[in-house]
């Protein structure tokens, strides 16, 4: 009998590969599946970072680097990420990471102490409430109010969850699994509460560049926020490079060594010819890069129009990002079913749509009563997802 640390008991996960994983056995009994679950890309990857890693590659770019990451990359990334956020950035405040994700546990390790309060987004990115209880903090939910075309933060708790103890405050904006981005005048209140409480932020921003029409606005924005703020930049979304893994912490210097020296014992350095396909990829020819955008975009607009022609399904369409977050409230309803994941078996079951919903987003808060699922379209084409939606209709509305 093994015995393990009493640490992993309070270690997370993101079971929307659990429902993955369903919706593949589904698929292994020759069923037919559309995969709405995952947030990964069938997209390939711009050629200009292949090309520019397969160089790396040949030119044997293939020992330890630097554990922050190659200077071209932090040269790079610094300089591109200045531009976006109207903030002056310098390689010293960009550490490269394996992925987006490495960001979310080394911000906390780094500034959250045992017992330290934590505000998240719930429903939100799975990792963050993991990594605050699996480190020790106390993990403080916040909320998002559906309106008329986006979800707003539920201000209300995010005040309500500010105590002595609150140390850290984590955005997600764009948002997963809502799609959500702030409204004018959100980054400026919470800045305010920020500077308040003396709080240190970690803006999630894997989903920056992932937008349809506009500029995105970065909280760093806000005065005073950049030396209190760290960015999580990831290449997997924009470069459809998940299974890559390479993206970046970005902040004030002082936390950016830290997360250094975490590197140091974590992976000791982020794959290393990838960084230089990275950089191609940054600096060089952007057509592929806006052809994976205008893919998605297309695949949006089918999707929402769609499900916004099924009875008892409402979703907005956000800007931004590559889910839709519908209200089902109604539909399930319709089928006589509250149980989440009665209601999202029975769907695999009858028509194969696969989808995540509510619950694979952080614990459902006790006050909520509408119930929503996530739809990604970054792995499905058109035609599929016009054939899903069709049996999906059907049966929610037979
Ligand atoms: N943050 C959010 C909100 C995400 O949705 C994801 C991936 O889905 C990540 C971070 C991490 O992405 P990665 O580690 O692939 O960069």
């Amino acid at each position: 009998m093994v015995t393990i640390a009493d640490r992993i008991a309070r270690l997370g996960t993101e079971t929307a590969f659990a429902v993955s994983n369903e919706a593949n056995t589904f698929a292994a009994q020759g069923n037919k599946v559309y995969p709405f679950h995952l947030g990964d890309l069938n997209l390939a990857t711009p050629s200009t970072v292949v090309e520019g890693s397969w160089k790396a590659l040949q030119e044997g770019k293939t020992g330890y680097c630097p554990n922050a990451g190659i200077p071209q990359l932090r040269e790079a990334l610094a300089a591109d990420v200045s531009a976006s956020h109207r903030v002056g950035y310098g390689p010293e405040n960009v550490a490269a990471q394996p992925g987006g994700k490495p960001t979310i546990g080394k911000f906390i390790l780094a500034l959250m102490n045992p017992g330290d309060e934590v505000l998240y987004p719930n429903p939100g990115y799975p990792i963050y409430e993991s990594q605050i209880e699996f480190n020790g903090g106390i993990a403080v939910p916040y909320g998002y109010v559906e309106g008329e075309d986006n979800f707003g933060l539920d201000f209300d708790s995010i005040e309500r969850g500010i105590t002595s103890k609150t140390r850290l405050l984590i955005l997600n904006d764009l948002q997963n699994p809502t799609g959500a981005e702030c409204f004018p005048g959100e980054h400026e209140r919470l800045a305010d509460l920020v500077r308040r409480h003396d709080l240190y932020v970690l803006t999630d921003e894997a989903y920056f560049d992932m937008r349809y029409e506009g500029t995105s606005r970065s909280f760093v924005e806000q005065p005073g926020m950049a030396e209190r703020t760290v960015i999580l930049y990831t290449f997997s979304k924009k470069f459809a490079m998940t299974g890559w893994r390479l993206g970046a912490s970005i902040g004030p210097k002082p936390i950016i060594d830290v997360i250094a020296k975490i590197n140091v014992n974590d992976e000791s350095c982020s794959n290393h010819f990838i960084q230089y396909g990275a950089v191609a990829g940054l600096v060089g020819d952007q057509t592929e890069v806006k052809a994976i955008l205008a893919t998605l975009q297309e695949r949006r607009d089918v999707l929402a129009e769609g499900l916004n022609s099924i009875a008892g399904v409402r979703t907005y369409v956000p800007n931004a990002t590559f889910y839709l977050y519908p209200n089902v409230t109604e539909a399930m309803a319709n089928l006589g079913m509250g149980d989440y994941e009665e209601f999202r078996r029975a769907v695999l079951h009858n028509t194969g749509v696969s989808f995540t919903s509510r619950l694979h987003f952080g614990r459902a808060q006790p006050a909520e009563s509408e119930k929503y699922v996530r739809f990604a379209y970054s792995g499905i084409d058109t035609d599929e997802i016009n054939e899903g939606l069709a049996k999906l209709k059907a049966f929610l509305e037979s």
